[in-house]
């Protein structure tokens, strides 16, 4: 199975989102194998938004990541990086499609709610960065077999 990292920014936290989100990642199917509330630090978002350190934003995303905790998780399913992606919408809140969580329930571009995986930037690394191997969960969920057929499963460990 696929895993893919989500990163709650701190206006989740601050606009009481946290369950919603949860809940709708849930709802898709996506098992949960680790969640955790953390700060991040200035290593961990200088590595984490790399590509942006220089840019005239970098340091506003950088106090915003670290205005408050946030809540990371890692979600397990068949093909998670993209399915996940698709239901998150685009990175500017407000053209984000209607039905997506950023199109839902975010209007600004760094305060877009959300950090999920790209496929283009490792997302094994990307978990690495931010959980250990024994904060992640190998467990039985009952359900499996109503959220998939046993042909999309037989290949998935
Ligand atoms: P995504 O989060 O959709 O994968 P990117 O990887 O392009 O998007 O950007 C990472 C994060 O950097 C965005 O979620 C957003 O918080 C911030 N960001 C990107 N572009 C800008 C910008 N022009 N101004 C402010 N923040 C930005």
């Amino acid at each position: 199975m696929e895993r893919t990292l989500v990163i709650m920014k701190p206006d989740a936290l601050q606009r009481n989102l946290v369950g919603e989100i949860i809940s709708r990642f849930e709802r898709k199917g996506l098992k949960i194998i680790g969640m955790k509330m953390i700060s991040i630090d200035d290593l961990k978002v200088e590595e984490h938004y790399k590509k942006y350190v220089g840019k005239d934003f970098f340091s506003h995303l950088r106090k915003f990541m670290q205005s408050s905790p946030v809540v990371a998780m890692v979600l397990e399913g068949v093909e998670a990086v993209s399915a996940v992606r698709l239901i998150t919408g685009a990175t500017k809140g407000r053209e984000a499609d209607a039905g997506t969580i950023r199109g839902d329930l975010a209007m600004g571009i760094q305060t877009n709610i959300l950090h999920v995986s790209d496929p283009a930037e490792n997302p094994k690394q990307e978990i690495k960065r931010f959980f250990t191997e024994d904060e992640l969960f190998d467990y039985k969920k009952i359900d499996m077999s109503y959220i998939y057929s046993p042909d999309e499963l037989k290949d998935e460990k």
